[in-house]
């Protein structure tokens, strides 16, 4: 750790828990162990690299079903289920669950003490209350959002989801509790098919370039997050909207998502709203870009510190 890195920055990783080395997730849907090393040795390079606690089952009864989490604790998950998932199901799945929620709720925890938090991985976004979609078991983000509100952590929080995927699980989950305001920067033509209503939702054509996404981002969805006046928010830094990547569809270039993140790192220091970063999907046909963006917004982070009061 150099001498300038912020003393209060740090980072929080599931992906060195046994479920991720015993029985890792499917190739497309994850980064290949060689390459997950890589990534967090980049990390540890620049800020402090902790292990992920495991999540209180309680804190998962409270938005989730309990009878859903207690058979997929069990393992009595069928066919169709896992379909909906993405994969099968084993004891792991339930343990990297828990653990990528765990991380998200420890940056919460940091986040609340020094404004900000990351969470190397978490923003399993199509989670909802009673089934898991789309490599999604638990829902991390709602999971300690509701937490911060109800134990008066936080009045108004806000989800800014910038995954190129619609956040659906997130947007049911919170549809109810009008202290969240979600919102959703998503491809039109990408999963999930049937989407949910956010607090704004933002569908983008396939294709959508630097520009076009950077003026949406400007014009509409920061003013619209700044008008809810959050005391706390979460940012699902997806780096799914990058060119290349298989279940993107969008055309960003390296730099626009640089851009990306700057601009919401910029918001939050300069709105003193205390902020999670969770990393959310990124499924790039060149895993070495995959792990680029992830330290580019790493960096985006650590450069906005200084402008934090
Ligand atoms: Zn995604």
């Amino acid at each position: 750790m150099s001498a300038a890195t912020p003393p209060f920055l740090r980072a929080w990783t599931a992906f060195r828990r046994p479920a991720y080395a015993a029985r890792p997730p499917p190739r497309r849907q994850f980064l290949p162990r060689e390459f997950l090393e890589q990534l967090l040795s980049g990390v540890q390079a620049r800020l402090p690299l902790l292990e992920a606690p495991l999540l209180d089952w309680a804190l998962a009864e409270r938005v989730h079903d309990p009878a859903y989490l207690r058979r997929w604790q069990r393992g009595e998950v069928t066919r169709g289920e896992e379909r909906a998932l993405g994969f099968r199901w084993d004891p792991s799945v339930v343990e990297r669950g828990l653990a990528s929620s765990g991380a998200t709720f420890a940056a919460a925890q940091d986040a609340l003490s020094t404004g900000l938090g990351l969470n190397l991985g978490g923003g399993t976004h199509h989670a909802y209350a009673d089934h898991a979609e789309g490599f999604s078991f638990l829902n991390d983000v709602v999971i300690s959002a509701q937490w911060l509100l109800d134990g008066g952590h936080a009045r108004r929080v806000l989800v800014l989801d910038l995954d190129v995927h619609q956040g659906n699980g997130t947007a049911a989950m919170l549809a109810n509790e009008a202290r969240a305001f979600t919102v959703s920067v998503h491809g039109a033509n990408n999963y999930p098919f049937r989407k949910e209503r956010s607090g704004l939702d933002v569908a983008l054509p396939d294709g959508t370039g630097d520009a076009a996404y950077l003026a949406v981002l400007e014009g509409e969805v920061l003013p619209a997050a700044a008008a809810f006046r959050p005391d706390f928010a979460f940012y699902l830094a997806g780096a799914d909207v990058l060119e290349g990547d298989q279940l993107g569809r969008l055309a960003l270039t390296p730099t626009g998502v640089r851009e990306r993140d700057d601009r919401v790192f910029r918001w939050a220091a300069e709105t003193a709203t205390p902020l999670v970063t969770v990393m959310a999907g990124g499924y790039n046909r060149d895993p070495q870009k995959l792990i680029e963006a992830r330290l580019t917004t790493v960096e985006a982070l650590l450069g906005s510190v200084a402008g934090r009061r």
